[in-house]
Parts: structure tokens; sequence; C-alpha cells
């Protein structure tokens, strides 16, 4: 397929070779990054946009997305695939599909889970939203970038799944480090905090798969000093996400909202740069 691909930072430009690397005819277009070895640079975004079959944008918030569609749309070709990877506001991926879908486009909003890592291996999660049809012709790239792909709903539903996720995440992670935090102080062994809550009702991903502890359970960014990963100011935008979406549906996510205070704190205090489950030497030092 002949593919523009908007928005080649850490996680597009891997995403684009990888494409690039199965066989399509991949060009690019970026604000500052140049294309990577594989694909074309355009000089300018509507470059990037004409004679394409498939647009696939990944940017840093739903007000560039916005801007960015408004700004193609006249250039692209007819009946195209646009597939958004952004992790974006539920409203902006409506108002995008909306904008797109009513000139006879085919849209999917399919943001990722997996970070850099996955997206250099290929191995990304995507949530989807958008009509069958759509998702059915999405498929096959996004089985190039990742390896799986579930089809959430309609347009909005891969975000609305994402930024759920990601709350919950968020909350765990949090939970977590209160946890080991109080262990602390209570004089209990991490090991031991480990050994039981990873095999009992206190087990979550946050626990078992990336334990904020360094030196237990699995390898995680804990036992690499804190270097993301997944960084801490990325869980507070999409904390932040969940609590737009939560006012505008009118849910009530008390915890969800605590947790991006206490997000916002942290980044704030300095953990900008540093992972997520850096949250439990955060902790550790914060008075009752
Ligand atoms: P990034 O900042 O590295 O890349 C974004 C790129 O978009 C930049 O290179 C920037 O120059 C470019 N850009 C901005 N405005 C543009 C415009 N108008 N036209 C063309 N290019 C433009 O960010 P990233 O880490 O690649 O993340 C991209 C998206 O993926 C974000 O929405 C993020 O929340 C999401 N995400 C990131 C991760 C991660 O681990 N990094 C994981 C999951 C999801």
């Amino acid at each position: 397929m002949k593919i523009g691909f908007i928005g080649l930072g850490n996680m597009g430009a891997p995403m684009a070779v990888n494409l690039a690397n199965a066989g399509h005819e991949v060009t690019g277009f970026d604000l500052v990054a140049s294309a990577p070895e594989g694909v074309t640079q355009a000089a300018t975004l509507l470059d990037a946009v004409l004679h394409q079959e498939a647009i696939i944008t990944m940017l840093p918030n739903g007000e560039i997305l916005r801007d960015v569609a408004a700004n193609v749309i006249d250039g692209m070709a007819p009946n195209t695939l646009f597939i958004d990877c952004s992790t974006v506001d539920v409203g902006s991926a409506r108002a995008v599909a909306e904008l797109i879908t009513a000139l006879g486009h085919d849209v999917v909003d399919a943001p990722v889970s997996g970070g850099t890592v996955g997206a250099e291996a290929g191995t990304l999660t995507f949530m989807a939203g958008g009509r069958p049809e759509a998702f059915a012709r999405a498929a096959p790239l996004l089985d190039i970038m990742g390896q799986k792909a579930v089809h959430c709903g309609d347009a909005g539903a891969g975000q609305a799944a994402k930024i759920c996720n990601n709350m919950i995440l968020g909350i765990t992670m949090i939970g977590t480090c209160e946890a080991f935090a109080l262990a602390d102080k209570l004089g209990l062994d991490r090991q031991a905090m480990y050994d039981v809550v990873s095999t009992s009702s206190g087990q979550s991903w946050s626990m078992t798969t990336y334990c904020p502890a360094p030196g237990v359970g699995p390898t995680s960014p804990s036992d690499n000093d804190y270097k993301p990963g997944f960084a801490a100011e990325l869980m507070l935008k999409d904390l932040d996400l969940s609590q737009q979406a939560a006012d505008e549906a009118g849910a009530a996510t008390a915890l969800g909202k605590m947790a991006a205070e206490m997000y916002r704190a942290f980044v704030e205090g300095g953990g900008k740069g540093q992972d997520f489950s850096a949250m439990l030497p955060h902790l550790s030092k914060v008075e009752r």
C-alpha cells in the first residue's frame, strides 16, 4: 500500500519503519524529526497525504490531531483509510472521525499499548474504534505494527478503552506503591511482601509484572534506576484524559481523580522523565 505517516517521534518512527520493512511504500512527515531509513521524506504535510491509500498519524495530543486532520482533508485521495494511533481525548477522536467520514473516507482510532519497545519490535496492542469495514481495512496494517488489535466499537471506542485501562493502571500502581511504603514502615521484608501479594487477592499487573520495588519480581524499570519504560508524565497525560472523559460523561471516578492529582504532584516535584513506578521512592519520602 501507499501510506502517508504523520508524526515520526519515539513511537511513530519505528512503526513507520516496520510498515516499510513489510513492503509498503511509506512517505513520512514530521514538524521536527526527519524520516527514518526506509521511509521517504515528504517536504510538506500535504506531500505526505497526496495520492496515498492510507494515512497514519502518531501525534502528541487531540488539538494537534484535529489541526492536522483539518489540514490534510482536502488533499486526501477518494476512499482513503485514515488511522490515528495517537492517544487523544475521546471528543477529538470522534470529531476527527466525523469530519473525515463525512467525505466518504474510512477512519479508525487505534491508540496503542506497549511503548517504544513494542513499537520497535512490532508487538504493540491496538484498541480500535470505527465502523467494522474500516477496522477490517486497517487490520492488516495494525498486524504489522502490533501483535494484537481489538475492535472495541464505534469511533472513539479505542480511545475510551485506552484511558479506562490506563486509569486502572495508574490507580493500581499507586496502591501497590503505597502498600510497599507501608510495609517498609511496618518492617516487612519487600521480597516477603511480593511473594504473598503476587499470589494473593492484592495482586495486579503493577505488582506481578512491573513490580515498583527494585530487586523484587521480574525485571522492570525499578531495576534500571526507574528509567522509563512508561514515563510518569505520560501516565499523567492519560489520567487527565480519563478525568476529562469522566467530566464529559458524568462518571464518578474519585480514585482516578486522586491518581491524577498524585501523579501531577510527582511529575511537577521532579518525577518528570522517570518511570511511573518511581511513585514508590516518591511516596516513601512523603509524610503522612
Ligand atoms: P513524540 O513527542 O516522540 O512524537 C510526536 C511527534 O509528532 C514529534 O516528533 C513531533 O515533532 C510531531 N508533531 C507534532 N506536531 C506535528 C504536526 N502538526 N505535524 C507533524 N508532526 C507533528 O511522542 P511519542 O512518544 O511518539 O508519542 C506519540 C503518541 O503516542 C502520543 O499521543 C502518546 O501519548 C502515545 N503513546 C506513547 C507511548 C510511549 O511510550 N512513548 C506509549 C503509548 C502511547
